[in-house]
């Protein structure tokens, strides 16, 4: 198998850090690491502000970490994007490059930077295999975040390249679950949905609102099997391209509405508004690579979304209610 290391890298006794263990893939894969014989590392920002370098170097210097993977960015939705555009570039420009130079000069034995699927041309072929990237101008409402995240990959080619570093880099679909951003300024659909489902069934709506037309398709990945996949390949893959993590599979927004309305029990009408923006018609990632190294997701749409949908009334819908 093509980037298979020799053995696999091994975790036993390492000491991994997790930079952005706070954010929803960093939480995942600090609760999917807690099985590995390792030792977690971690810190806050107000310790290591990642967008300092004199911070990020003094902080792996002190805590020496030997495999790091680097969850920490600054994300959001179609609007957020389009709206703070400096932000999404500056903020994760800056993490990636203090956290990839940082690392080499601690030594750190194996790194793991993570993209996102909107580095993708956004009339890339479906679905999109690794080689799609660089091959075609990018969605225009997200390619701030996107140029960073490609820069990302590149660095950890570059540091593989010149230096010899043991850097990959790791490209998940769209994600969602516990410690997401229900936030409906900057939140991505699937989280959006659930809080504007759960508030229409409280308040008895006769409808719920639906940005755009619903024919964009999107795929969908619970994040405890996107944190296992990372974990997967930390181990087993060793290569300089970005390698695809997703489920294969996509469905147009109107039926992710009608799972996520379902799921939460509201009976109520879907309404599309056309002047919000559609986005790029269609991502779904060609995951043939990741499923020849072994691996595929295991949780359903549905039961992610009623996962998903506890930890929310547990952890944010108690809370505005001051619980
Ligand atoms: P994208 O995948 O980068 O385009 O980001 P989003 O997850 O924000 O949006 C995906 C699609 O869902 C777009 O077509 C949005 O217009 C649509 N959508 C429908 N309702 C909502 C909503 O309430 N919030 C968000 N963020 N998107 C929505």
């Amino acid at each position: 198998m093509p980037d298979k290391p020799a053995s696999p890298y091994s975790l036993s006794g390492k000491r991994v850090w997790v930079a952005g263990h706070g954010g929803m893939v960093g939480s995942a894969l600090v609760r999917r690491l807690r099985s590995e014989d390792c030792e977690l590392l971690t810190v806050g920002r107000d310790q290591a502000d990642l967008r300092r370098q004199s911070e990020v170097e003094a902080w792996l210097d002190d805590a020496k970490p030997q495999a790091v993977f680097v969850a920490a960015a600054t994300v959001g939705g179609i609007l957020a994007n389009s709206t703070r555009p400096a932000e999404f570039i500056y903020d994760n420009l800056a993490i990636e490059t203090n956290v990839v130079q940082a690392a080499r000069a601690a030594e750190v034995e194996k790194l793991l930077l993570l993209g996102s699927s909107c580095i993708y041309p956004k009339l890339a072929p479906q679905p999109m295999a690794e080689d799609a990237l660089l091959s075609g101008p990018l969605e225009p409402t997200n390619q701030w975040y996107a140029i960073a995240k490609i820069a990302g990959i590149m660095m950890c080619r570059a540091y593989r390249s010149q230096y010899g570093c043991d850097f990959i880099a790791a490209q998940p679909t769209n994600l969602y679950g516990p410690n997401d951003n229900f936030d409906l300024a900057s939140s991505h659909v699937l989280p959006a949905l659930i809080a504007k489902a759960h508030a229409a069934k409280n308040e008895g709506a006769p409808s719920l609102e639906v940005w755009g037309s619903g024919t964009p398709r999107r795929e969908f990945l619970y994040v405890d099997d996107a944190a296992d996949a990372l974990v997967f390949l930390m181990k087993n893959y060793s290569g300089e391209d970005q390698i695809n993590v997703g489920t294969g599979r996509d469905i147009t927004i109107r039926e992710l509405a009608e799972t996520v309305i379902d799921a939460i029990g509201f009976n109520g009408e879907l309404k599309f508004d056309a002047s919000k923006p559609d986005g790029t018609p269609r991502k779904l990632l060609d995951v043939g690579r990741l499923t020849a190294f072994g691996w595929t997701a295991k949780t359903e749409l549905r039961d992610g979304v009623e996962l998903t949908y506890r930890w929310y009334l547990d952890n944010v819908a108690s809370a505005s209610r001051g619980l």
